[in-house]
C-alpha cells in the first residue's frame, strides 16, 4: 500500500512535473511570438521614422530647390497675394515726428517683402517681383524683356508714370547678385513711400509724387537669371568650375559685359584659360540676354542707364574712344556725392579689356549716360557676406538707399 501510493505520489509528481513543464514551454512560446511580433512592429516603427520620412523630405526640399522656372512660366499669374499683402500693411510702422511732419518716418516691419540679406536666385525675385506688384499696383507694372539661354523670364518692373525714362540693371554678372537684392528693396521702398504718401529721406511726399509722374525707372534686377542660379545652388548648366561662387558668365559661359557689339573684336576669345572669365562669346551680342537688354533699349528712349556691380566701391562714367558724353559728368557727379563712391578716370576702352560692355555700347550708341557703379567691397554671393547687406562694406544702405531720388531730382531741373 505504501509502496503503491509512493508510487502514485511519484506519477503524479512526474505528470505535473510535465504538465508544469509543458505549460511554461507554451507560455514561453507564446511570449515568444508576442516578443516576435512587437519586435516586428517596432523596428517597422524605426523604419518609416528614421529612414522613409527624411527620405521623404529630402526629396521635397531636392525639388523645390531644383524647381526648373522652365517649367515655372507663372511670373505674370494672378497669384493670391491678398492675405501675404494684409499682414504687410498692418505692419507698417509709424514713428512720428510731431515738431517736424516732414521728419515722420513709415517703414514696413521686418523689412516687407524683400530680405536683401539672403542671396537672391531667378526664384525668389521673381516670387518677390510679382508680390511687389501685387502689393503696389498703383505704381509698380511687371514685364520681361526676354528669356534667358535656358529659357528663364528676365523681369522687368516699372516705377512711375512720367514721360521720362531711365533704365537700373542688375546682375548682369552672376556673382554679383547683392546688386538684385539692392534694386528690390529701392523699388519697394519707394513704392512704399509714393503708396502711402510718406516722406522719405527728407524727401516729401508731394516731392516723390511730382518726381514718379515726370518719371518712369525702368528696373531690370536680375539681367543674367542663370548665372545667378549656377552661383546661388549650382542650378541647370553644363559649366564646371572649381568656386562655383566666383562665376561671372551666363550658361554658355559667356561674360555678358564683354558681349555687347561695341570694340568686341578686342574683347577676350579666351573660352579654356583663367580668363574665360572674361569670354566675349562666339558673334557680337549672341547672347539671348544681351539681345533682351538691347531690345529693351531699342524700344525706349532711355535717357541714362546705370549697370550695377560688385565690387570696388567706384563709379565708371566715361570711356576714351567714346569721349565726353552730355550728362555724363552731371549724372556721375550726383552718384558720388550720394554714395562717396569715386568716380574713376576714363576707361581704355582696348587695353584694359573694357570692350564689349554694356555701358560702353550704350554711350556709343544712343549719345547718352552709361554708368558701371560698383558696389562693395567683395563680389561673390558668399552668404555671410551678404547677410552683412547695409553695411559700408557692402551697399552702404543708409547712403545709397536715397540715389534714386537724388537722381530724379537733380535730372528734374534739367530739361
Ligand atoms: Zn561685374
Amino acid at each position: 500500500m505504501d509502496k503503491k501510493n509512493r508510487y502514485n505520489r511519484e506519477i503524479e509528481s512526474i505528470l505535473n512535473k510535465d504538465f508544469v513543464r509543458k505549460f511554461v514551454i507554451k507560455k514561453i512560446k507564446l511570449n515568444l511570438n508576442w516578443i516576435l511580433v512587437s519586435g516586428i512592429i517596432c523596428i517597422t516603427i524605426i523604419f518609416l521614422i528614421f529612414i522613409i520620412l527624411p527620405f521623404i523630405d529630402r526629396k521635397e526640399n531636392v525639388e523645390t530647390s531644383f524647381e526648373s522656372p522652365l517649367e515655372d512660366d507663372g511670373l505674370l499669374e494672378d497669384l493670391n497675394y491678398e492675405n501675404i499683402i494684409q499682414e504687410y500693411k498692418e505692419d507698417i510702422i509709424v514713428i512720428e515726428d510731431t515738431s517736424s511732419p516732414e521728419n515722420t518716418i513709415k517703414t514696413i516691419k521686418d523689412l516687407g517683402i524683400v530680405d536683401p540679406t539672403i542671396p537672391y536666385n531667378s526664384k525668389r525675385l521673381t516670387d518677390d517681383v510679382t508680390a511687389l506688384v501685387n502689393m503696389y499696383p498703383e505704381i509698380l507694372t511687371l514685364n520681361t524683356i526676354g528669356k534667358s539661354a535656358l529659357g528663364k523670364d528676365i523681369p522687368l518692373i516699372t516705377l512711375g508714370f512720367g514721360e521720362r525714362s531711365i533704365l537700373w540693371v542688375g546682375a548682369i554678372h552672376a556673382r554679383e547678385v547683392l546688386t538684385s537684392a539692392y534694386l528690390l528693396l529701392v523699388i519697394e521702398e519707394y513704392a512704399n513711400a509714393y503708396s502711402n504718401e510718406h516722406a522719405y529721406d527728407g524727401i516729401s511726399a508731394e516731392r516723390i509724387k511730382v518726381l514718379l509722374n515726370e518719371f518712369t525707372v525702368y528696373f531690370v534686377p536680375m539681367a543674367n537669371p542663370d548665372g545667378v542660379d549656377i552661383v546661388t545652388f549650382n542650378g541647370n548648366s553644363n559649366v564646371n568650375v572649381d568656386d562655383i561662387r566666383t562665376w561671372r558668365n551666363n550658361a554658355n559661359g559667356v561674360d555678358l559685359n564683354r558681349n555687347f557689339p561695341f570694340d568686341w573684336e578686342r574683347a577676350s576669345s579666351n573660352s579654356s584659360s583663367h580668363n574665360h572669365f572674361f569670354f566675349r562669346g562666339f558673334t557680337a551680342g549672341d547672347e539671348p540676354e544681351v539681345k533682351a537688354l538691347i531690345e529693351l533699349c531699342e524700344s525706349k528712349d532711355f535717357e541714362h542707364m546705370v549697370s550695377y556691380h560688385t565690387a570696388g566701391q567706384v563709379i565708371f562714367w566715361r570711356d576714351e574712344k567714346n569721349g565726353v558724353i552730355p550728362g555724363d559728368e552731371f549724372l556721375a557727379s550726383i552718384i558720388e556725392e550720394t554714395t562717396e563712391y569715386k568716380m574713376q578716370p576714363p576707361t581704355k576702352v582696348a587695353l584694359n579689356g573694357w570692350a564689349g560692355c554694356f555701358e560702353n555700347w550704350f554711350r556709343y550708341k544712343y549719345n547718352k549716360p552709361g554708368i558701371c557703379l560698383e558696389f562693395a567691397t567683395f563680389n561673390t554671393a558668399d552668404k555671410d557676406l551678404i547677410s552683412t547687406f547695409y553695411s559700408a562694406d557692402a551697399v552702404n544702405w543708409s547712403k545709397t538707399r536715397i540715389l534714386l531720388f537724388a537722381v530724379l531730382d537733380n535730372l528734374s531741373f534739367v530739361a
